[in-house]
Order: structure tokens, then sequence, then C-alpha cells
């Protein structure tokens, strides 16, 4: 493949921004990809920001997937604690509750572990 703008110049990569080959001379390396030197270099370390930002988005998710679960178990130990509090005869509906809310965060944690596994495997 010839550069866009030299016939005889080998290309050594595409714009990220418009794919055409640039060689040597009209490529401004700009870490992630190259961009046509003086046309495209704002474009493309725009693009690369977003992609950046996406990527920082994506590896938060799992740790963000296990906040909600170890909420559900937090609110479950209070409504379990308050039974015990209260005693267990008294408030039934108390140590009910979070007897549920233990078990769903637990459901929510294991399915949410294996996602995050399959995720990175
Ligand atoms: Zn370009
Ligand atoms: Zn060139």
């Amino acid at each position: 493949m010839q550069c866009y703008n030299h016939d005889d110049q080998n290309a050594v990569g595409l714009c990220k921004a418009c794919g055409k080959g640039l060689c040597h001379d009209c490529a401004a390396d700009l870490g992630h990809g190259l961009a046509c030197k003086g046309v495209h270099e704002d474009k493309v370390t725009s693009l690369n920001q977003i992609t950046t930002k996406s990527a920082e988005i994506y590896n938060a998710a799992p740790k963000n997937a296990l906040i909600a679960p170890l909420f559900v178990l937090a609110m479950g130990a209070i409504f379990i604690g308050s039974g015990f509090y209260y005693g267990i005869g008294r408030s039934t509906l108390s140590t009910t509750m979070g007897v549920l809310f233990a078990v769903y965060g637990l459901v929510m944690l294991v399915r949410n572990r294996a996602l995050y596994g399959k995720d990175r495997s």
C-alpha cells in the first residue's frame, strides 16, 4: 500500500480518522493510532480519549456489579440483627425479610461473580 500523499512511499499505517494510508512523513503517531499530520491529529486524539474512557467504564463495571449484592446482604444483616434484637417471636416479619435479603444478595453475588469470570476469560 502506498501513502495517500506520496505515490513513491510505502504507507506505514492508516489514519484512524479517515483511513487513508500514511508514510512516515505524513503520519503523526498519537500512541494509540496514526493520524494525518496536521489534519486529523485533533480528531484522532479525541477518538482516543473516548476509547480510553469507555475502557475505564468497562473495567469499573465488575466492581460495581459486586456493590449491589453487598448492599443487599448488608440490608439482610440489618433486618436479621433487628429481628434478634427485638426477639425472633415478636418480629418474624423482620427476620424473614432479613433472610430473603441475605439469600437474594448471595444469589446476586454468585451470579455477578460468574459474569465477571466469563468476561475475564
Ligand atoms: Zn486522516
Ligand atoms: Zn506521505
